[in-house]
């Protein structure tokens, strides 16, 4: 065998290829990682502005595996985690133009006005509702509508898809994006009953469950767990753009991108493909042509995401709690809204609040794609309506994402079988991104975790491979 110069490439350096790759060079794997932009991280950023943190992607994620813990004290960031304020258990559905504190206890579900008396006593035929019958897939709307009835789709399922996917629950699957609600319903045949027999088996697994878990961040935000695991990283080279992988011998991928206008190539005894889908469709068109096709498939959500500081005295709303979500029947122009400098301490001066607010998704694409001023317009608006922002803003900042969450639309999983068939037909190749197995942070970590025992399976033990070009 020719030699290759080393055993793993990582394409990508977002959140999953940065655990990718750190799990595969702790087992020992000779890895080098490759992104196409000048710093790792992909969607995940942090800035500063007069003082106050904003974050150009993710704000937080669920403490959902000690996974998570494991990968911070591997890298020496369990210290600089921030855990969220009190007030960040409070979080708010908009319901007839006003943020309405959701329940946490079941006393609270009874008294709240999110949702009404007929809602309330509907969810007690839950308990009648027969499973989904076997290989049947059903959209989350349709599951919830059936099970809980159409006004916990509208007030609870629907701005909490919106949230996590700024997806449309009509599209999304049940099997693909809510795994774990099919198996509530499968195993103690409905989902009520799987809450409360299922509690004393939840209990003894080490993973928590996305509905209890907690939420984290890092005291300068979500930039210092990816800086942090990319510097753990013996190989990273920024600003190589992958084009091509191709399979030269069995155990050999030649892998070839460019960067600054030249040619790069690298040789190695597999690859990890951790770049969006519509990128690694391009990547694997000759290499997988079917897994390809399924890729392209894969469709995304745009957002724009717009930060504003107030001066607090220019707010009504007391800014107490995690944020609010709000339901499409509420026809408004935004998916939500974090009450940023509520959740954590110390993310800006005293007297400022931040919100950082979600607009566009599956929703309203067309507004994700406006100019800037128009988009800060429509916010500001929505803020002052539902929360009183009265402003001016101390200032706002707009970042976009035109391809923001891959949506897990019902089909979604076949055509991960189709990625699953490449990875089987040609060992050494793998997919490790947020298409597959969860969008959340903690979800890319535990993904990415699992990747060198995937490779181990498939190629075998780490090989001495020689040095790598400088
Ligand atoms: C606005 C927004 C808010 C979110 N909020 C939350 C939240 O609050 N909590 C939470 O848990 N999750 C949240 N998520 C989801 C979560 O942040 C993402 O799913 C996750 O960070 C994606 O990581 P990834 O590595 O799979 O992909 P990415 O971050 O997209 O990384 C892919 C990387 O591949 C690189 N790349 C692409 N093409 C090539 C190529 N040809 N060659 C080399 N490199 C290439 C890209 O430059 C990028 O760095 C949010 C996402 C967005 C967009």
């Amino acid at each position: 065998m020719t030699a290759t110069d080393v055993d793993v490439v990582v394409v990508g350096g977002g959140i999953s290829g940065l655990a990718a790759a750190f799990g595969l060079q702790k087992s020992g794997y000779a890895v080098e990682l490759l992104e196409a932009q000048p710093r790792v991280g992909g969607v995940i950023g942090s800035r500063r502005r007069d003082g106050v943190l904003y974050e150009l992607g993710p704000n937080s994620t669920l403490d959902t595996t000690p996974l998570i813990n494991e990968l911070l004290d591997d890298v020496g960031l369990r210290q600089q985690r921030a855990e969220p304020s009190a007030a960040a258990s409070i979080r708010y559905v908009v319901r007839d133009g006003k943020p309405i504190p959701l329940p946490t206890s079941a006393g609270g579900f009874l008294t709240t006005p999110a949702f009404t008396l007929g809602a309330k006593l509907r969810l007690f035929k839950e308990l009648f509702i027969a499973p989904t019958p076997p290989g049947v897939e059903e959209s989350i709307a349709a599951f919830v509508r059936r099970r809980l009835g159409a006004e916990f789709l509208d007030y609870a399922i629907d701005p909490f898809v919106a949230g996590i996917y700024a997806g449309d629950p009509e599209r999304i699957s049940v099997p693909a994006a809510f795994p774990r609600l099919l198996a509530l319903e499968q195993k103690y045949g409905g989902l009520i009953k799987g809450q409360i027999r299922g509690a004393r088996e939840r209990k003894k697994s080490k993973e928590v469950a996305k509905n209890t878990a907690k939420s984290f961040s890092f005291r300068d935000g979500m930039q210092t767990l990816t800086d942090g695991v990319g510097r753990k990283l013996d190989r990273v080279r920024c600003g190589v753009r992958v084009r091509r992988v191709e399979r030269e011998a069995p155990e050999r991928f030649r892998i070839e991108g460019e960067q600054d206008g030249a040619t790069f190539v690298r040789r190695a005894r597999a690859v990890v493909i951790a770049t969006p889908a519509y990128a690694a469709a391009d990547i694997v068109r000759d290499l997988a042509p079917g897994a390809a096709q399924a890729l392209a498939a894969i469709e995304y959500a745009p957002i724009a995401v717009v930060a504003a500081a107030f001066r607090r005295a220019d707010v009504v709303h007391s800014c107490e709690g995690f944020g609010f979500l709000v339901p499409r029947k509420e026809r408004r122009k935004v998916l939500g809204s974090l009450f940023s400098t509520s959740m954590f301490a110390h993310r800006g001066p005293e007297g400022t609040v931040l919100f950082t607010t979600f607009a566009g998704g599956r929703r309203d694409p067309e507004i994700a794609a406006m100019a800037d001023d128009a988009v800060v317009r429509i916010v500001l608006g929505e803020l002052e309506a539902l929360v009183g922002a009265a402003g001016p803003p101390l200032w706002t900042e707009v970042v976009r994402w035109p391809q923001a969450i891959p949506q897990y639309d019902l089909g979604h999983l076949a055509r991960i079988g189709r990625l699953e068939q490449a990875e089987r037909e040609l060992p050494g190749l793998l997919f490790c991104a947020n298409y597959k197995g969860g969008v959340s942070v903690s979800d890319c970590i535990k993904n990415g975790h699992g990747v060198a025992a995937t490779l181990a399976a498939r190629i075998g033990a780490p090989a001495a491979t020689g040095a790598v070009a400088a």
